[in-house]
């Protein structure tokens, strides 16, 4: 018994003159995804990509697992390759379809010819097939418009293929097709899923943590490495930058309105992930805030911190809630690591009354008030950058 692995996209499918350029960036990260998992030949036809394992001990649920992980694949399906003859089609794949069809009650068959020369049409098929299917599965009835299982047969140039298991792609378009963006990555919930959500639109990320020691431990900056490695699987490899905040916060608690603390530190984070920015060519910032979360994320708080941003600022949780954001944390695996309760730099010398209503005026005199200027290139200057790998 032999399977391929069918990709169908989701919208590379739309792109017109650009598909080209996509399919190849998503065929590029499937053969990276799959380095590990064996040799495959690969074909693409009608907006779907086509794997085809190249020895029989390939595990094929491993790698329908890690296909399902790749940006730009809307649907996923196993196939059983047969002889290209109506006599193989109807009785090879019996046992294959038996899985499948096992718990339903209503079945479609559903036939395509990209090989026109196949001497039966497309209805033909779907009637011989289904005869045979109502023959061998008796407890089954035809329904055209609302099946349990379509089973689809399609007749290529080489061979024809049999399935009736579509499983969900990750969707989206693929990582790498649409620019670069730096997520401000903190142990959190939200932030994780930002950066998911930002990478679906093929933006490749990469992530920068503010860490501040001794306030902050080394267990705290490993759980968000574990969230940048869950997040991983996902986006691809991720350039971590870990940057040593402690000494602008004291500078910042010695020396601002303490109502302001909070705001002038969110700019700063700002200024220092945009330095990286700059120096590495990417485009964006991204940020886990949701309107009105905490005091931080006011719209008028906002407003001040943007005001410190020389590039875009992307906030994909910005109009969801909180359990909206919980559950696609849950369903990218990164939850459970979120939960762990280790401190963040943000709640280290946490004003008891921040200003929700900052005034952009009074920001930016408190800011320039103090010469911060070397704390940030110290800061920058002694950030580590590690590389972590997407290891699934
Ligand atoms: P999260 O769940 O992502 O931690 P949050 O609700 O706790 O978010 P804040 O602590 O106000 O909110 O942080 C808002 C955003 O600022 C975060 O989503 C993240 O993008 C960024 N951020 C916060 N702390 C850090 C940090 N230590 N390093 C890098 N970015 C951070
Ligand atoms: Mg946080």
């Amino acid at each position: 018994m032999k399977e391929v692995i069918l990709c169908k996209y989701g919208e590379i499918a739309l792109k017109g003159l650009n598909k080209n350029n996509f399919e190849s960036i998503l065929v590029k990260n499937v053969k990276r995804r799959l380095r590990n998992s064996g040799s495959f030949k690969y074909s693409r036809a009608q907006s779907t990509l086509y794997i085809e394992p190249l020895s029989e001990d390939t595990d094929i649920d491993e790698v329908v697992d890690k296909l399902s992980k790749v940006f730009g694949i809307a649907k996923l399906c196993r196939a059983l390759t047969v002889e290209k003859k109506m006599d193989s089609i109807l009785h090879d794949s019996m046992d294959y379809l038996a899985e499948a069809l096992e718990g339903a009650a209503s079945f479609k068959v559903n036939a395509k010819r990209a090989d026109k020369k196949f001497p039966l049409k497309s209805p033909e098929i779907c009637r011989e097939l289904g005869h045979e299917i109502l023959e061998r599965f008796p407890h089954l009835k035809v329904d055209v418009h609302d099946p349990d299982v379509t089973v689809t047969v399609e007749i290529r140039e080489e061979h024809a293929f049999i399935n009736a298991l579509k499983l969900d792609g990750a969707g989206g378009i693929p990582v790498g097709s649409s620019g670069r963006g730096m997520l401000l990555l903190s142990g959190g919930i939200d932030s994780p899923v930002a950066g998911y959500m930002v990478a679906k639109r093929g933006v490749q990320i990469q992530a920068i943590h503010f860490e501040a020691p001794p306030y902050t431990s080394e267990r705290a900056r490993m759980k968000v490495e574990k969230l940048a490695e869950e997040i991983a699987t996902y986006c691809g490899d991720i350039n971590f930058y870990c940057v040593p905040f402690t000494e602008i916060q004291e500078v910042l608690r010695d020396n601002c309105p303490e109502e302001l603390f909070t705001i002038l530190m969110r700019r700063l984070m700002m200024e220092i992930a945009q330095r990286f920015c700059e120096r590495e060519d990417i485009q964006c910032l991204i940020t886990g805030e949701s309107i009105g979360q905490v005091a931080s994320q006011t719209m008028y708080a906002m407003v001040c911190t943007d005001a410190a941003c020389r590039i875009p600022v992307f906030r994909p949780c910005i109009g969801m809630d909180k359990s909206e954001i919980v559950s696609v944390s849950r369903k990218i695996g990164t939850f459970d690591t979120s939960i762990e309760p280790y401190e963040d730099c943000c709640t280290v010398f946490t004003p008891k009354h921040p200003k929700t209503k900052p005034a952009l005026s009074e920001v930016e005199a408190a800011q320039a008030a103090y010469d911060y200027e070397p704390f940030i290139k110290k800061a920058v200057d002694n950030t580590v950058v590690k590389l972590i790998r997407n290891k699934i």
